[in-house]
């Protein structure tokens, strides 16, 4: 393993494996570095595997390193792809999105990783950042590397922060959700009303809260059992950032299904429940979001705005979890396909760093809809690209040439507005 990096990408989720793959396979040389054991992070630790969307109004609009992974993931297990011929709009756009295993996708990456050159530190986060010098926290102690330009792929801004970008954060965050695998009952066969008035009582008497099981604050809902603990509960008001916030958060997302159990497991037609899986973390929403050189706004997004530096398209509902409102995706028009700018994904005033994935810069509703896992690959292929650019160049991240930018990620399968 070397010292000397031309990219090192930070966070090796979503958005950060594909960028790390597009910058080895453009012969940079690079590093990842994750905080956990397995790549794909809320893909795959997070429990959330069905990525979206790839396709809109019947064309595919985003593709490159991510689509090839998701498809082999696919082929792999013999699973089928939606039918996106039939995809006319927004409408049921959840049944657009593909279902991947997280454990072959994640070896599926790993495999990437290695053949495209790519030197992998699982178990290592990035602890400091001056210039060119990286100080890596590993389970030995501190490691120092160098490296021309930086990813951050943490979702949460990490490393532009120690850098000195400005984050944006909103008062409550969306929830994170808890995900298990729940199996032993049939939910068509419950008695729903009982089960309701012995939550309520379940919840006056401090022993469960709604959102243990359901997306309401409010009250009574099925939702858990229904989709047997897939993506079934929410976990509000933690600031899932930092080290702190996001261990109240992991705390708090098995406490709550500890109560869920409790509860559930006294009630008639679950005396066999079980719990067959549990994801190894929360997956996680919201946390920050870069003030970048460009800002995606809402109106840039619900318009449809093709930048003069459009990187890769972006598709799927405004979708801004709410605790009043509960969730109430609020599709795009008809034949509308948003952009993002290579501008969001550089830190504004910051010449060796881009960020992708979901804190990349974008004002907190156009973010809702940007988050979404196609988005975050498309945005982490073409900053791996802007890296390796940079990189060979010696120039700042924002000199990059565009011409020689869409070139490259077209070379790699990537689909440029
Ligand atoms: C419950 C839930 C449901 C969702 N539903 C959908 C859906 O239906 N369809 C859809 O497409 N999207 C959905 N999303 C959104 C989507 O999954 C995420 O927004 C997206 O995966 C985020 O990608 P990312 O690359 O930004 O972050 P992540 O995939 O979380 O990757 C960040 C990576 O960085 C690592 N990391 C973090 N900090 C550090 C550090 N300091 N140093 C090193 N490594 C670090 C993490 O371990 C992780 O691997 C959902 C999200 C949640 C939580």
């Amino acid at each position: 393993m070397d010292n000397r990096y031309d990219v090192i990408v930070a966070g090796g989720g979503t958005a950060g494996v594909i960028a790390a793959i597009q910058s080895g396979r453009a012969g940079a040389r690079t590093l990842l570095v994750e905080r956990v054991g397995m790549p794909g992070g809320t893909m795959t630790s997070g429990g959330i595997a069905w990525p979206g969307l790839f396709f809109a109004w019947h064309k595919q609009v985003i593709a490159g390193i991510g689509w090839e992974l998701v498809t082999a993931a696919v082929r792999e297990c013999g699973m089928t792809l939606p039918d996106f011929s039939t995809q006319v709009g927004m409408k049921n756009h959840p049944a657009y999105q593909v279902k991947i295993n997280p454990v072959i996708y994640a070896a599926l990456c790993d495999a990437a990783l290695v053949d495209a050159g790519v030197d992998v530190l699982y178990h290592c986060m990035v602890a400091a950042v001056d210039g060119s010098s990286v100080t890596l926290a590993v389970k030995e102690g501190l490691k120092r590397v160098s490296a021309k330009v930086i990813v951050d792929c943490t979702g949460d801004a990490n490393v532009a922060a120690m850098c000195g970008c400005e984050l944006f954060e909103a008062e409550d965050c969306q929830p994170g959700t808890y995900s298990v695998r729940l199996s032993g009952y049939d939910p068509k066969s419950l008695d729903y009303e009982t089960m309701a008035e012995n939550a309520r009582r379940a919840v006056a008497g401090g022993r469960l809260k709604f959102p243990d099981l359901s997306w309401s604050v409010s009250d009574f809902s099925s939702q858990l059992l229904f989709s047997f603990g897939n993506n079934g509960n929410h976990l509000w008001g933690k600031k899932a950032h930092t080290s702190e916030g996001r261990s109240q958060m992991e705390i708090e997302g098995r406490q709550a299904i500890l109560r869920a159990y409790r509860f559930l497991c006294t009630q008639k037609g679950l005396e066999n429940l079980k719990i067959e899986f549990a994801a190894s973390e929360c997956g996680i929403r919201e946390t920050v979001r870069i003030q970048g050189e460009e800002v995606v706004t809402v109106q840039d997004y619900q318009s449809g705005r093709v930048w003069p530096d459009s990187v890769c398209h972006a598709f799927y509902p405004i979708d801004l979890h709410n605790k009043e409102h509960g969730v109430k995706p609020d599709p795009l028009a008809e034949g509308v396909v948003p952009t993002v700018p290579l501008g969001a994904l550089i830190p504004k005033g910051l010449t060796n760093v881009l960020v992708a994935g979901r804190c990349i810069s974008s004002d907190r509703l156009a973010n809702s809809a940007l988050r979404v896992q196609a988005t975050c690959m498309a945005t982490g292929q073409a900053a791996g690209a802007a890296a390796v650019l940079a990189a060979a160049r010696n120039c700042p991240v924002k000199e990059v040439p565009l011409e020689q930018l869409k070139e490259l990620l077209k070379r790699h399968q990537a689909i440029v507005p």
